[in-house]
Order: C-alpha cells, then structure tokens, then sequence
C-alpha cells in the first residue's frame, strides 16, 4: 500500500467560505472538506446549495485527472469519498486567475458590454487573492512587483491556464456545454513546482447550455433564478456521462 492510500485526517488548519482544510499525518497531503455552504457578491450574500460540496468534489477531481492525462500537473491525489479529497500541500500563489471565452459577469459590467459577446481569442486576467482589500484586479507587472509570482512563475500560469482553457472548452463542448469563463489558483509545491490547485465546479465556472444558453452555474444562485441545485446535479450527470461513455 502505498503512503497516499493511508493518509489520516488531523486537524483542522483553515476554514474557508466553501471548504475546509485539514493537516494529515502525511506532511506532504492535506485533506479538502467540500461545503454546501455558498457565499456570493464578496461574501455579502450567503446561504447554501444542498448536494454542492459533493458535486463540486466529485466534478473538480474527474476534471483534474482529465487534465492530468493531458500533462497538466495538478494538486489532485486521491479521492476519499463524496466530500473530501487528499490533495498535495501547496502554498497558494494568491492570484486568481481568470479566463474569459464569451463575455459575462463582472466582464460585462467593467466594460458596458452584453453578456453572450464570442470572443475571437480568450483573455485572461488577474486578481490579487486578498480579501481586505476585495480582491482587487491587477496586471503581471503589479504582480511581480508586490513579489506575489515571478515572471518566470507567471509566464508558467498564463501558457498553463491556456492550455486547460483548450483541454476543458472541447471537454465541455462534448457534453453540449459552452465554458464562458472561469477562475484557476495555482500552488507552488515545496520543490517550487507550480501545480493547479483548489477546484474546477460550476462554483469556480461560466457553464451555459450550448443550445439554449441556459445558466448552468453559481449564477442562479448569485442573481436568484432559482433551480441552483438542479443545475449543478444536470453539470455533474453531464460531465459523468462523459465517464460513463469512457
Ligand atoms: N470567480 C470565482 N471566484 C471569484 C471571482 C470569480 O470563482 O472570487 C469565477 C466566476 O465563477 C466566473 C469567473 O470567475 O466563472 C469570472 O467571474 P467575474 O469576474 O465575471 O465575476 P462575477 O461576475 O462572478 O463577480
């Protein structure tokens, strides 16, 4: 057996809006405890999506080792049941990384445009992960200055988060889903490896139904549209069936 398939939960080292971390008795491993709990609109609006900590498990760790088999280094170790995964210890670069393929949210608003716009080519965008100060955007320059990444580090981020942006679009696109937009955080593991980290789930997604546009992501929770549970259970049974068909 090997040292990953015996890794016991300690303590509780941090809790989060959507997860909880624990320490293992593995110094390498920490254990990832998902949550229903769902807050929105800088943790102003909070309240829960029943069945979400599971999906959202469940999907970000078939997505990680999907992309994994396309040389995708990932924080992704083993699965341990619904809720909790075992995942690489990282320190967390504190950017969040933001790709656009259509333009949507916070997108739309900054720049006077109407959701739905394809783009010819996908952006991508930084924020500085701090929540005192609102996790405010910023460019690689800023990045570096503040010593939050390398240039070296950052010119890693960006050509990887490309490359998921290329592996996940065609995933989705099999599954009769367009990816509008999603956000990345990237770890550095203690030999300075950049590794994806935290989680790919319609919480951290853009998903709109390929013919019909509908919203199948955190946004009806955000904007009230209702049926929020309904649309991560048809994203998980979507994204299974991809499985399944395997
Ligand atoms: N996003 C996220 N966490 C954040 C901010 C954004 O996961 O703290 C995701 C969001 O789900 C969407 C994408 O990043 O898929 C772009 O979000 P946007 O900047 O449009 O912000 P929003 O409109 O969600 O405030």
């Amino acid at each position: 057996m090997s040292i990953k398939d015996e890794v016991k939960k300690c303590e509780l080292l941090y809790e989060g809006k959507a997860k909880k971390v624990y320490s293992t008795d593995c110094a390498d491993y920490v254990i990832v405890s998902y949550k229903d709990d769902a807050t929105a609109l800088d943790g102003l609006k909070k309240g829960t999506i029943t069945g979400k900590g599971s999906i959202n498990n469940r999907m970000s760790n078939y997505l990680m080792q999907k992309l994994e088999e396309h040389g995708i280094r990932t924080h992704y170790v083993r699965e341990l049941s619904d809720r909790e995964t075992v995942v690489k210890k990282v320190s967390i670069v504190p950017l969040e990384v933001i790709i656009r393929n259509i333009s949507a949210g916070s997108f739309s608003k900054k720049y006077g445009v109407e959701e739905g716009i394809v783009f010819d080519e996908p952006t991508i965008e930084f924020s500085y992960k701090n929540d005192a100060l609102h996790d405010p955007m910023l460019n690689q320059y800023h990045a570096i200055a503040l010593k939050l990444a390398t240039k070296e580090e950052i010119a890693e981020i960006k050509e990887t988060a490309f490359k998921i942006n290329e592996i996940l679009k065609k995933f989705f696109a099999d599954i009769g889903v367009k990816l509008v937009d999603f956000k990345l955080e990237f770890g550095k593991l203690p030999d300075g490896t950049i590794v994806l980290a935290d989680e790919i789930s319609p919480d951290t997604c853009r998903f709109w139904d390929a013919e019909t546009n509908e919203k199948l992501d955190k946004d009806r929770f955000r904007r009230d549209l209702g049926g929020t549970e309904q649309a991560y259970e048809e994203m998980m049974s979507r994204v299974f069936s991809d499985k399944e068909n395997k």
